[in-house]
């Protein structure tokens, strides 16, 4: 991987000056880094589902949309007649909040699957108000799994085993990490064919990314030889301010055909999604925000 180039001038782009914030990037402007612009096909619909895809989404660092980006990437494909899986694996469980449950005052939940024999996933898994779209939600009790896993046989694959019983009821598996490169990370790394990697538009965000390549190296040699990434996720632009331009453009300079052209501008009506409790795109359909996530959901079927 190609180290990030220090900054260069680059050529005003007018798609990106407007004014409300909230305007995905005009895909057919003039490129300015070479990279190949083309149309994303509309997907065709599926006569027959699974066995699903297993997509890991995944940085350390908190706060960059994982989590909104894993419900609303989700809900996108559940409108092109995908049946998908989101899998809460954050102790935290703001996937399952985010999806409007009440995730601390469930008896069950993920970490029961992985943790305990003759516990069935189906029972553990619900549906969300986005039809297509199910979740395998988490709560704090996840967090004690990362110790009680330290000790287990094959403590890396304690995830692929646990939602094996059910890749062949979909076709997108997405799980949510948690913002670290521990054993649970691992563990999704382990079983996923590919990662998504959500990189907010700041300065800060390149530096982890590194670390994170580099963990997904490791895991490619010893765990998992198949993963692959999928793509990068320019997240939080700002397309008024120059800094999350110049931040993008080194994403693109350092990452290539990797990123996808599907950037997520920084809006308030994510966290309003938060509360409100369901996806951007039942919640704002007609938003830029909802149209992003859709052409990252078509580039990610296209992949
Ligand atoms: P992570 O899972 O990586 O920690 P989240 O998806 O939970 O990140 O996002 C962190 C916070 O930022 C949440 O409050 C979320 O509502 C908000 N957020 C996410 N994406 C955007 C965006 N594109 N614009 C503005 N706020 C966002
Ligand atoms: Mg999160």
């Amino acid at each position: 991987m190609d180290t990030p180039r220090p900054f260069a001038p680059r050529p005003e782009r007018s798609a990106e000056s407007d004014a409300d914030g909230d305007d995905a990037v005009d895909i057919s402007a003039p490129e300015p880094m070479g990279r190949h612009r083309l149309k994303v096909p509309e997907p065709e619909p599926l006569t027959a589902h699974g066995p699903a895809r297993v997509i890991a989404v995944a940085n350390q660092k908190g706060g960059v949309g994982k989590t909104t980006s894993t419900i609303n990437l989700g809900a996108a494909l559940a409108e092109y007649g995908r049946r998908v899986l989101l899998v809460d694996f954050d102790p935290q469980g703001a996937l399952s909040v985010g999806l409007g449950v009440a995730a601390h005052e469930l008896d069950t939940t993920i970490y029961n699957v992985l943790m305990e024999r003759g516990v069935d996933i189906r029972e553990v898994i619900r549906k969300t108000n986005v039809s297509g779209m199910d979740l395998l939600p988490s709560n704090i009790d996840l967090s004690a799994a990362e110790v009680q896993l330290v000790t287990e046989v094959g403590r890396e694959q304690a995830l692929g085993r646990a939602i094996k019983p059910v890749i062949g009821d979909y076709d997108v598996v997405l799980i949510d990490c948690q913002p670290s490169l521990g054993l649970l990370t691992i563990n999704a790394l382990a079983c996923a064919d590919h990662v998504l990697i959500p990189l907010a538009c700041e300065f800060f965000s390149l530096r982890g990314v590194a670390l994170l390549m580099d963990t997904i190296e490791k895991v490619q040699d010893r765990l998992n030889p198949d993963l692959t990434i999928l793509g990068i996720l320019a997240t939080m632009f700002d397309p008024r301010t120059l800094h999350t331009r110049e931040v993008r453009q080194r994403v693109e300079e350092a990452f290539g055909d990797l990123v996808f052209e599907a950037v997520i501008n920084r809006t308030v009506k994510f966290p309003e999604t938060t509360v409100a409790g369901e996806p951007i795109t039942t919640w704002a359909p007609m938003s830029n925000g909802a149209s992003a996530y859709r052409l990252l959901a078509r580039e990610v079927i296209a992949r």
